[in-house]
């Protein structure tokens, strides 16, 4: 009998690989989103298959799914800083009610259950690179701290149900990831910048561009957060690739790769945006036996051809 696994944030842009991933390696998938920051074109070839269904619902309401349930991906949550800032009460509530939700229903079905968590549980680091033993340096009240609040609840109560009640959990602190399917418009700097250069717009580096960043392909993500939902670990495990480089030298990366003409301009830096950000992965390759594949390059060029492949209308569309 094949396994089954509800997917939330499945019309998303890492919920959507997440799908693929599970109908190839022979899962019945349910897919689950409200499309507050998705798209259904994302999902749009899976609606054929007999072993995909899909339910448009809000997670932060009660979840009812018929049937048996092996395990649960709850992936739902705006993830752009512009998203959460647009949206904040929706980034706390599903974070919140929603994860509360999907580990009742995780507990009816005696169902494992991943949580997508992330690197800003660790905020604007003062340790460098970041390993999962760091508690992070978040300001709670600050823009961020809708989201970066609503995770590290995520991992509270996830940790919680599984002391309290033995349920099977697992935590994947995810780093920047990138590749197709991201929203052109969402605001995140990869499709920020290569947005631009197809427009023929300037790059707008934030500051003066020597934050950091680690990007990770989204293709090495999955494989990571399937090996990590097969395991027996509980505790968080950073997935990501530790490539570290500066916003300010990542728009000339994307000037060279685009072939644009168009110049970096500097805008002011928004309120508690990180300084640096790289995974310390240890523990995911020790763990996991993970570690990322595809080199930067690599993974910009495929991005790059799937933005090229939008229409004039999806790529002149604001950003919000
Ligand atoms: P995304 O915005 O592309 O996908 C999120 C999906 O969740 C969207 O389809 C959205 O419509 C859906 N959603 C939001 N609120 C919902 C709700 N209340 N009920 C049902 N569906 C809802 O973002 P993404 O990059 O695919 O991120 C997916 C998950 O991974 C998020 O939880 C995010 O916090 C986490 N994450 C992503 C990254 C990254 O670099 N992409 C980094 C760290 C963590
Ligand atoms: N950034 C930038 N220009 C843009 C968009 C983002 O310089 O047009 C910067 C942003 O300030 C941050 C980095 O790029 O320092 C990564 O931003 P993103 O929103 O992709 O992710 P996050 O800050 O959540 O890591």
């Amino acid at each position: 009998m094949k396994k089954r696994i509800l997917i939330t944030g499945a019309a998303g842009f890492l919920g959507s690989h997440l799908c693929d991933k599970f109908i190839q390696e022979g899962y019945e998938v349910i897919g689950m989103d409200n499309l507050i920051t998705g798209d259904l074109r994302n999902i749009e070839h899976l609606f054929k298959l007999p072993e995909f269904e899909f339910y448009h619902h809000d997670v932060t309401k009660f979840v009812h799914v018929a049937g048996k349930l092996d395990y649960i991906l709850h992936f739902a949550s705006p993830a752009s800083p512009i998203d959460y800032l647009k949206i904040p009460i929706q980034t706390l509530k599903v974070g919140s009610l929603g994860t509360h939700n999907l580990l009742g229903l995780a507990k009816e079905k005696n169902a494992r259950i991943l949580i997508a968590s992330t690197s800003e549980v660790y905020g604007d680091p003062l340790v460098h690179p970041q390993n999962e033993d760091y508690y992070g340096n978040v300001n709670t009240i600050g823009p961020r701290g809708v989201y970066d609040e609503a995770k590290r609840f995520q991992e509270s109560i996830t940790m919680a149900y599984h002391r309290y009640h033995g349920l099977e959990t697992r935590i994947v602190r995810i780093f920047n990831t990138y590749g197709p399917r991201m929203r052109l418009n969402d605001g995140r700097v990869i499709p920020a910048f290569i947005g631009q250069a197809l427009r023929g717009e300037d790059l707008t580096v934030f500051g003066d561009g020597s934050q950091t960043r680690s990007f990770c392909y989204v293709d090495d993500q999955i494989d990571g957060i399937y090996r990590l939902l097969l395991s027996d670990y509980v505790y968080p495990i950073n997935i990501g690739n530790p490539h570290e480089i500066t916003i300010r030298d990542f728009a000339e990366e994307i000037i060279k790769l685009t072939g644009t003409d168009q110049k970096v301009v500097y805008k002011t830096l928004p309120e508690d945006d990180p300084m640096q950000r790289q995974p310390d992965i240890t523990r995911a390759k020790d763990i996991l036996g993970w570690e990322p594949k595809v080199s930067r390059s690599e993974g910009m060029q495929k991005t790059y051809e799937y933005f090229k492949g939008l229409t004039e209308e999806e790529l002149h569309k604001s950003a919000h």
